[in-house]
């Protein structure tokens, strides 16, 4: 049987440049000649397919670039953004209009939270926030004007896994799509072949892994593609987020070795996790079988690439979680900063950084307690070295 994983679809890909160049070549340009005067008319028109118009809407580093995040995902079309933000907000105001409502997961990215909790309402769009393990209450909470459900497939920074499934069947029922942010878990992941209408990236993370540029991605069908990029009504193409063509041709490249740079990420998180664990430390990993929703990620993911990089210990309070931090930094581990899919190990206390939009009385009600430290594991070669240094640092700060 052939295989037919994120990995092979990627590297199957056949996009070589203008002169034969193993990578395609990068277009350079903002606007694109017509040979033909008629052709333009029909281009504006959508009606001349394979020309491009110009950059804002189309340009073929891109289309390059989103072509390979649609064979990742095996969904029909993918779309390209300036940031993981862009991304998100895009394809929520692309389905949404004024007096509908949203169902989302309570964690989620700060930054999408904010979005929903404070611009939204601009728009006179209500939003729902829901605890996304809880079918029940997912389904309790659609009402006749809701548009969509949104999650993450493994949620910041608490970790837990949505069963995409399941709620896919739930949004079906009611006629509302559902967007599931992959950030955390590509190719571990794939949300559309397990229900999702449109899948979101952040691309500044795993998929681009260097923390060089912040990029974004719509993974869905061709049709909420060409809604998108429309040039009279497209959320994107009036919106504007596009990325360099320069960029994007760095991040394809980077792409080709996502399913190299999961694994390890994974293999590690899993050493220290479990180490960690060992030690009777509060430590969230997906991959433990103590994780709530274990054999759910199990059943959802593709076992070659593992539980994904990311890990959350909990160290009760925000001076220990900075000690510990402070230690691990000063003994070269990685480096204290938000981000994560890096090949350096980062670290960062969620609650007063990457998630302090979210109210602190909804922090503690979800329960990601103040020194819950998150943990984006690098591509150590020898993750044993880094444990002893880590144990070294908590001994130090007598977490144990
Ligand atoms: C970083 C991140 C985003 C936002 O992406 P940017 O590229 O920073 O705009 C969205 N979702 C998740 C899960 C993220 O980690």
């Amino acid at each position: 049987m052939e295989k037919n994983d994120p990995a092979s679809r990627v590297q199957d890909l056949r996009q070589f440049g203008e002169f034969g160049g193993v990578n395609p070549s990068i277009t350079d340009s903002s606007t694109y000649t017509f040979l033909e005067a008629d052709t333009m008319v029909d281009t504006f028109h959508g009606e001349s397919q394979g020309c491009f118009l110009y950059s804002r809407h189309w340009n073929p580093s891109n289309k390059y670039l989103a072509d390979a995040m649609a064979a990742l995902d095996e969904t029909e079309g993918g779309w390209i953004t300036a940031s993981g933000m862009a991304a998100i907000t895009c394809a929520i105001l692309e389905l949404c209009k004024c007096g509908d409502h949203i169902v989302t997961s309570v964690t989620t990215y700060g930054g999408t939270f904010a979005f929903l909790q404070n611009y939204l309402p601009k728009f006179n769009i209500d939003v729902s926030f829901v605890n996304i393990a809880d079918l029940e209450s997912v389904e309790k909470a659609i009402l006749p004007n809701t548009r969509l459900v949104y999650t993450e497939s493994l949620t910041n920074p608490l970790l837990q896994v949505s069963d995409i499934a399941a709620l896919s069947e739930v949004c079906k029922k009611n006629d509302v799509k559902l967007i599931v942010d992959n950030t955390f878990t590509p190719m571990i992941i794939s949300p559309a072949k397990l229900g999702a209408d449109i899948v979101v990236y952040s691309m500044t993370k795993f998929i681009n892994g260097k923390n060089d540029c912040v990029a974004g991605a719509i993974c869905s069908t061709n049709d909420f593609i060409n809604d998108l990029s429309d040039v009279n009504t497209g959320t994107a193409m009036l919106l504007g987020p596009v990325l360099d063509p320069i960029r994007s041709s760095s991040i394809l490249k980077n792409l080709h070795t996502l399913h190299v740079r999961m694994k390890q990420h994974s293999r590690n998180a899993m050493y220290i996790a479990e180490k960690m664990e060992g030690m009777g430390l509060k430590v969230i990993y997906p991959g433990l079988k103590s994780h709530p929703q274990h054999e759910l990620m199990k059943k959802m993911m593709h076992p070659d690439f593992g539980y994904g990089g990311m890990l959350a210990l909990d160290l009760n309070d925000h001076e220990t979680s900075n000690q510990v931090m402070q230690a691990m930094q000063d003994k070269d581990i990685g480096y204290l900063a938000v981000s994560l899919g890096y090949f350096k190990t980062l670290f960062s206390c969620s609650g007063s950084s990457t998630s302090s939009e979210v109210p602190e009385e909804i922090q503690r009600e979800i329960g990601l307690s103040e020194g819950l430290t998150r943990m984006s594991i690098g591509l150590d070669n020898d993750i044993g070295r880094t444990w002893d240094k880590m144990l070294s640092c908590l001994k130090e700060t007598n977490v144990v």
